[in-house]
C-alpha cells in the first residue's frame, strides 16, 4: 500500500517537473514571439511615417521653388534667358543627365510656357484597370495606357473603357515576350501588327502610338533597336519612352515613394512623360496616383494630356 503511494507521489513530481520544464521554455518563447511582431509593426509604422514627412518636404520644396522661379521671372531681367535649365525644377533635384538636358534644348525651342505632363501605364489591362480609370475619371484627367494583347473576354470591356473614357490606347506589344518581340525584325512586325489588329477588332482604334517593351533603350533586344524605329517611322507610328520614372516597376516601392519620385520629377521637363503600371500587384500605385494628381494640379502653368500624335517625342535613344 505504502508503495503504490509512493509511486503515485513520484509520477506525479515527475509530471508536475516536467509541465514546469516544458512552461519555462515556452512561456519565454512565446513573450519573444510576440515582442518581435510589436517591434515589426513599430518600425513599419515608422518608415511609412518617415516616408510621408520626406514626401511632405519634397513637395515643400517643389513648391517654394517654382514659387521663386515665379518671382524671378516677374522680375524684368534682360540678360536672363525665359527659363534657365531646369530653372521650374527643385534644388534638391540631381544635375540633369546628357540625355536630359537634350531633351530640355529639344523641347525649349517650341515652348508656349504650358508643362504638360503624360500620365502613362504600360502593361495593362489587368485587374487594377477599372480602379486607374475611376480615378483619372474623379478628378477629370486624361492618360495613355500602353496596352498589351490579352484575347480573354474579361478585358474587352476595359480597353473600351480606355477609349470612352477619352485615353489613349497605345501600343505595347502583343505578348510583351523579351525572347519574341527582339527576336528578329520579322518577329517585331507580325507581334506589332497581330496588336494593332486585335486592338482595331476590339475597340474599333486603330492605333499609332508604340511604347517598345523595356523602353527603346532596353538592352534585352537581338535586333539593333535603330532597325526597329526606322521601321515604325515607315509604318507612321510613333514610339515615346518616358523622362519621369514612377519606379513601380520594382515590386516593394512604397506609396509616398512612386508619389515622390513623379511629383520631384515633374518640374525638370517642359512635357514629362511619366512612366508608371496598370497591374493587378501594384496597389501602391493606385494609392499613389491621387497624391500625384493633387500635386500637380496644384503647380502653377501645368496641365494634365493624354499623347497624341502631336505630343513631343520624349526618346531615350537620340537620333
Ligand atoms: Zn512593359
Amino acid at each position: 500500500m505504502e508503495q503504490e503511494a509512493r509511486k503515485k507521489r513520484v509520477l506525479f513530481l515527475r509530471k508536475l517537473i516536467l509541465f514546469s520544464v516544458g512552461m519555462a521554455v515556452l512561456v519565454p518563447v512565446m513573450i519573444s514571439l510576440l515582442l518581435a511582431m510589436r517591434y515589426d509593426r513599430a518600425m513599419d509604422a515608422l518608415n511609412k511615417s518617415r516616408e510621408e514627412l520626406t514626401w511632405y518636404k519634397n513637395h515643400f520644396d517643389a513648391r517654394q521653388a517654382e514659387a521663386e522661379t515665379a518671382v524671378a521671372e516677374a522680375e524684368p531681367a534682360a540678360e536672363q534667358p525665359a527659363v534657365p535649365e531646369g530653372g521650374m525644377g527643385n534644388g534638391a533635384a540631381e544635375a540633369p543627365s546628357a540625355e536630359e538636358e537634350q531633351a530640355d534644348a529639344d523641347e525649349e525651342e517650341e515652348w508656349d510656357g504650358i508643362r504638360r505632363v503624360y500620365l502613362t501605364f504600360d502593361d495593362g489591362p489587368s485587374a487594377s484597370t477599372d480602379q486607374i480609370l475611376s480615378t483619372l475619371s474623379d478628378y477629370g484627367v486624361k492618360a495613355t495606357f500602353f496596352v498589351t494583347g490579352k484575347p480573354d473576354k474579361r478585358y474587352a470591356q476595359l480597353y473600351n473603357r480606355i477609349v470612352e473614357e477619352g485615353h489613349t490606347l497605345a501600343m505595347h506589344s502583343y505578348s510583351h515576350r523579351y525572347s519574341s518581340v527582339y527576336e528578329s525584325l520579322d518577329s517585331f512586325q507580325t507581334d506589332l501588327h497581330k496588336l494593332q489588329n486585335f486592338l482595331y477588332d476590339t475597340t474599333g482604334v486603330w492605333c499609332k502610338i508604340y511604347r517598345f517593351p523595356g523602353g527603346s533603350s532596353n538592352k534585352a533586344s537581338s535586333v539593333d533597336m535603330q532597325e526597329l524605329i526606322d521601321y515604325l517611322g515607315r509604318e507612321n507610328i510613333r514610339y515615346f519612352d518616358w523622362n519621369v520614372d514612377s519606379g513601380d516597376a520594382s515590386g516593394s516601392i512604397g506609396t509616398w515613394q512612386i508619389a515622390d519620385n513623379v511629383i520631384r520629377g515633374i518640374p525638370r521637363f517642359h512635357n514629362a512623360v511619366v512612366l508608371m503600371h496598370d497591374a493587378q500587384e501594384k496597389r501602391t500605385t493606385l494609392e499613389a496616383l491621387p497624391m500625384i494628381i493633387e500635386a500637380v494640379q496644384e503647380m502653377d502653368n501645368t496641365v494634365f494630356a493624354p499623347i497624341d500624335e502631336d505630343t513631343f517625342a520624349v526618346h531615350h535613344t537620340v537620333n
